[in-house]
């Protein structure tokens, strides 16, 4: 489904792997689906990670298909690197407009060859390796990237003009400006997906300063073979590090920062990130600190006591403060709770912040549906049908609703495209487009 229509049955916003699984779920049910990302690439978190827990599968070989799937799908149109910026209801469903961002690159013509890229004399700190590696100013995302389309990022670029001039399809159009489509849609699936905890939000653990203090999507990168290192070093020195701290809930269950919910997935990410780096890295010491850990999944509790029997320190202990000492190593002093809250002081090479999850997108002048406490989309009915929101005809899926892993964001995406179809049969969507266009 190439050309961009004026009516589709389903729009779909996000297009991480919630996104993408309520696509293709929909598309499936021979419904038509707009699928709108961001990002100059769909795929979201889930194609940056490393390794999944608990059954340490690579989370690419998991995500890319699920990629070309939905790309190739006859039902689905992919947009990415566009935004809605409004929503209408018109009945019988909602008029959408989708703008679409320049990418200064005809999409059309991009044969995705990176000649452009190997060409552009400029180095800029790269977003997909959470800026330890570099990319050029026009740049396809990352291999596994769909569309494989390079994007121009003008706030880098210089105009030399040496990346038009070697493109052999003239794709590159320094000309191109922000374009806006409207389109008619019966049903909506917003899976905007997590952000991170920002770096800064807690001052005492360096507050984003210290370069030894990584966030985890940034160890994730690093661990990864096809990461900008290529295997885990020190981000300072490029030392192979010996001592390395995971500090859990920071950026979760702390009221001080805003954030007094658990962010669900922390404790195991923390522990698959520490279990990788015994085997990538062997004389590796690795402290864990937390307050209680939570494995509340399939097969989560014993991958817990799987990495403590590999030698990972899981220590109940509250890190109270993170201080750069020479060498760039970091001095953490830690609340044993444990040990009746004797307070000690440990020095580590490396340690990671098990930030917790904050929500991408909270829809605000384009969705009017309510918020929950947490600032995650609203479900009306979490026990009965969690993918329900406050406005009827549109949905939420994945962690958009709220933290969770990826098992339980596919699961939710499937609900959410049948709560879909439902809603379209129920309104006779399909049905009420076609008199309307008859008469
Ligand atoms: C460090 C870390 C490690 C993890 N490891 C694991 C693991 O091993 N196993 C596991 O099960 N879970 C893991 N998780 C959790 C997992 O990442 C999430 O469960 C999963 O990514 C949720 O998918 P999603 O589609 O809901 O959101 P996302 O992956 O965030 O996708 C959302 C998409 O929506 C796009 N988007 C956002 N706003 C807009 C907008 N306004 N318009 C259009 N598009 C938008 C984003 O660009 C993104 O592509 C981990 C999380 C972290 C932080």
């Amino acid at each position: 489904m190439d050309e961009f229509k004026k009516r589709y049955d389903g729009l779909v916003i996000g297009g991480g792997i919630a996104g993408m699984q309520a696509a293709l779920d929909l598309a499936e049910q021979d419904y038509e689906v707009l699928l709108i990302e961001k990002d100059p690439s769909i795929g979201g978190v889930m194609i940056g990670l490393n390794k999944v827990f608990p059954t340490l599968d690579c989370s690419s070989c998991i995500c890319t298909p699920r990629m070309a799937e939905s790309v190739h799908h006859k039902n689905i149109k992919i947009q990415a690197y566009s935004e809605v910026t409004s929503i209408r209801r018109h009945d019988p469903g909602f008029k959408v407009t989708v703008r679409k961002k320049p990418r200064y690159v005809i999409e059309d013509k991009c044969i995705g060859c990176s000649q452009c890229e190997l060409e552009c004399p400029v180095d800029v700190p790269h977003e997909f390796d959470h800026g330890l590696g570099a990319r050029r100013a026009i740049y396809i995302p990352h291999g596994n990237a769909i569309p494989q389309v390079a994007t121009l990022d003008v706030d880098h670029c210089t105009f030399c003009g040496r990346c038009a001039k070697v493109c052999p399809t003239q794709c590159v159009d320094y000309t191109q400006e922000a374009e806006d489509v409207e389109v008619d849609v019966g049903a909506v699936i917003v899976t905007t997906g997590l952000n991170i905890t920002p770096m800064d939000a807690k001052k005492e653990y360096g507050g984003g300063h210290l370069i030894n203090v990584m966030n985890p999507l940034a160890m994730e990168a690093i661990q990864a073979s096809n990461g900008p290192f290529g295997r885990p070093l020190r981000p300072s020195d490029g030392k192979v590090p010996r001592t390395i701290a995971y500090v859990q809930c920071a950026g979760s269950r702390d009221h001080t920062i805003g954030i007094p919910y658990c962010s669900r997935v922390c404790c195991m990410y923390a522990l698959k990130q520490a279990l990788l780096l015994r085997h990538y890295l062997h004389d590796v010491e690795i402290t864990l600190y937390h307050m209680d850990i939570r494995a509340f999944g399939k097969g989560y509790e014993q991958f817990y006591r799987r990495v403590m029997n590999e030698g990972v320190n899981i220590v109940k202990g509250k890190v109270a403060k993170i201080t750069e000492v020479e060498n760039q190593d970091l001095l953490l002093r830690v609340e044993r709770l444990d040990e009746g809250g004797r307070l000690e002081e440990r020095r580590y090479d490396l340690v990671v912040l098990s930030q917790g999850l904050v929500p991408a997108w909270q829809g605000k002048g384009v969705l009017d549906i309510e918020l929950g406490d947490d600032g995650f989309f609203k479900s009306i009915s979490p026990k009965i049908s969690p993918v329900l929101t406050s406005a009827e005809g549109i949905f939420v899926a994945g962690v958009a609703a709220g933290p969770k892993d990826i098992p339980d964001a596919i699961v939710e995406a499937g609900a959410a495209a049948m709560e879909a179809a439902i809603h379209l049969e129920g309104i006779g969507y399909r049905e009420q487009v076609l008199t309307a266009s008859q008469s």
